[in-house]
């Protein structure tokens, strides 16, 4: 993951953290440098722009600390911006006051949604609580049974209805059986289209309109770069989404939609996936991905 970007930029800083002194031509290449890495990284122009323009500012005009050396400030700089740039803090989920909290996942065909409430309901159970898996995709064949199969390896209980009954009605009954079965945590799996249509669009606004979700949450593939960013927009245009949780951030994916999706939508990267396993989820800490991408 990141390993493009990561080793442009630890070669950039190299070169810069050694200096005793670091003159404006030294700020000005090595910037030059990390426009060309995010660039590369698939970061949109426009991020990158602002990015660049944020660390020079405050690279020149720099707050002077003794313990570090001008090029070890520069890095400071840098690293302090990227965690600013994929959202600063970690963004938890918002739990209901009253159970069940309602969790919805959406997002394009094969981004990874089945799989990730899996995850997520692992996930959840080890902070202790008692999660319901709920099969709202009755359109993509097997998608129930996927996910009846993944909650038996898991042990997590599966909400079905089978595929000839509208979405809104099973989302609606999975909320009544958790709060039958005292479960505090409803993760709806909507279906995806192979594209984003108005159809897909209209069945979310209606099950969001009748459970009304304390979370939504899209499941988006790093792997596909910018594209990822674009469709994070026209959901939140469309839906309003709570955060973003970013899949195959294992695979080769260069890191732009990790390092953009904040800045270009303004909703946090919640959860980051990272394998295929049920455990390979992670929580987003902006913090500790900078720290992987600078090394
Ligand atoms: P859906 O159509 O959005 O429900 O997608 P699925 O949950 O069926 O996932 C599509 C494929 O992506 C499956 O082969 C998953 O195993 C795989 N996948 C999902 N998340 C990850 C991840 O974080 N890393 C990797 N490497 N593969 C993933």
């Amino acid at each position: 993951m990141f390993e493009g970007l990561a080793e442009k930029l630890q070669n950039t800083f190299k070169k810069l953290r050694g200096k005793g002194k670091v003159s404006e031509a030294d700020v000005a290449e090595a910037m030059r440098e990390v426009r060309m890495a995010l660039l590369a990284a698939d970061v949109s122009l426009k991020v990158v722009k602002d990015f660049v323009a944020r660390v020079k500012e405050r690279a020149v005009g720099q707050e002077v600390l003794e313990s570090l050396t001008p090029g070890q400030q520069v890095v400071k700089v840098v690293y302090e911006e990227l965690v600013a740039l994929m959202g600063g803090t970690s963004s938890k989920l918002t739990l209901s006051p009253k159970p069940p909290t309602v969790v919805m996942l959406v997002g394009l065909q094969g981004a990874g949604k089945t799989t990730t409430v899996s995850k997520l309901g692992l996930f959840l159970r080890k902070q202790g609580r008692r999660p319901l898996l709920a099969a709202c995709d009755v359109y993509r064949p097997a998608a129930v049974k996927q996910l009846q199969v993944l909650g038996n390896q898991l042990d997590l209980p599966v909400f079905s209805m089978g595929t000839g009954i509208s979405p809104v009605d099973i989302a609606k009954g999975a909320v009544e059986h958790a709060v039958a079965h005292g479960r505090d945590m409803v993760l709806l799996d909507t279906a995806g289209r192979l594209h984003i249509n108005e159809e897909l669009m209209e069945e979310l606004k209606s099950i969001k309109s009748s459970v009304r979700p304390h979370e939504i949450l899209l499941v988006v593939d790093a792997m596909t770069g910018q594209d990822a960013v674009n469709v994070a927009e026209s959901f939140h245009g469309q839906l309003g989404l709570d955060g973003v949780i970013l899949t195959k951030l294992d695979g080769d994916a260069r890191g732009g939609a990790a390092l953009s999706v904040k800045a270009v939508t303004g909703c946090p990267i919640k959860f980051a996936g990272m394998g295929e396993k049920p455990d390979a989820l992670e929580q987003f800490h902006p913090d500790r991905m900078a720290s992987r991408i600078l090394g």
